[in-house]
């Protein structure tokens, strides 16, 4: 038997574009990291839309591939993006679990030795004030990402939402040296990063924003190895979407296929 899936059709707007999509959710309770896919499409599609204005109007996106200087910052995700990194390396082959596994083991003995350790396990008490200064703090240890291999993401298909809104417009040789001035980063109308942040996957006030610095990943799965009860498929697309537009999602109808979760082109 085919399980019952409703969809629902979804516009975003921005001052300089326009999308509309159709996307369909399992009726029934499912993983909050089932959502993640397409929290994806839904991150690569604003991002895509935003940069193809600014090159409209004659401006460029300075990241390109081989280019990771940003992959040592200090990089919060979301609890579900947590599970969902601490899943996939969990998943790889070996050796390559084993290799990658030791990187993030490293990073964490390396932050541990500049005293940031401590303080970086709180995300409470630097993601809203003092983030400039411990973030660049961070970076000054320069240590890489452990999915960063020869300047380039290895799980790039995978990779966390934060990593996906981020684009620079300045020189990509000012991401070696970031500062305030040098460093001109996209604005995105709206970022789905927090959006999932807000899921409220700890039970407790939905609308707080949860982070897991990316680095911390492993260790934070370890500490919540039992994933959030599993909620309808409307309910988690309703609140994401309210975490994301500020708005309420329009009536759902019932299907029995998987629609297209592909956004249209932007106009
Ligand atoms: S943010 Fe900077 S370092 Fe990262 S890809 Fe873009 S230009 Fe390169
Ligand atoms: S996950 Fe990929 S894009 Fe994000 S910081 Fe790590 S290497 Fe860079």
């Amino acid at each position: 038997m085919t399980d019952r899936l409703v969809t629902a059709n979804i516009k975003l707007a921005s001052p300089d574009w326009e999308m509309g999509f159709q996307v369909g959710v399992p009726e029934a309770p499912i993983a909050v990291t089932e959502l993640l896919p397409l929290a994806q499409n839904l991150s690569n599609a604003i991002v895509d839309a935003t940069v193809q204005e600014i090159e409209t109007r004659g401006g460029k996106i300075s990241c390109c591939k081989g280019c990771g200087a940003c992959c040592r910052q200090l990089v919060p995700i979301s609890d579900v993006e947590a599970r969902y990194i601490a899943e996939l390396v969990e998943s790889l082959p070996e050796p390559r679990r084993s290799q990658v596994k030791a990187r993030f083991e490293d990073a964490v003995k390396r932050l541990a030795e500049a005293g940031l350790l401590e303080k970086l396990r709180q995300p409470e008490c630097w993601y809203r004030e003092g983030y400039r200064e411990f973030g660049l703090e961070y970076f000054r240890q320069g240590i890489p990402c452990p999915f960063l291999e020869d300047e380039a993401c290895s799980i790039y298909p995978d990779r966390p939402v934060t990593c996906r809104e981020f684009l620079v417009t300045t020189p990509a040789k000012n991401c070696q040296n970031p500062a305030t001035e040098t460093i001109r980063s996209v604005k995105l109308p709206m970022r789905v990063g927090p959006a999932l942040a807000k899921l409220g996957t700890r039970g407790d006030d939905p609308s707080e924003a949860h982070w897991v610095p990316l680095i911390l990943a492993l260790e934070w799965m370890a500490a919540n190895p039992n994933a959030p009860p599993h909620r309808s498929g409307p309910d988690l697309l309703g609140d994401l979407m309210r975490h994301l537009t500020g708005k309420e999602l329009p009536p759902l109808a019932e299907s029995e296929q998987m629609p297209p979760s592909q956004p249209e082109t932007p106009n």
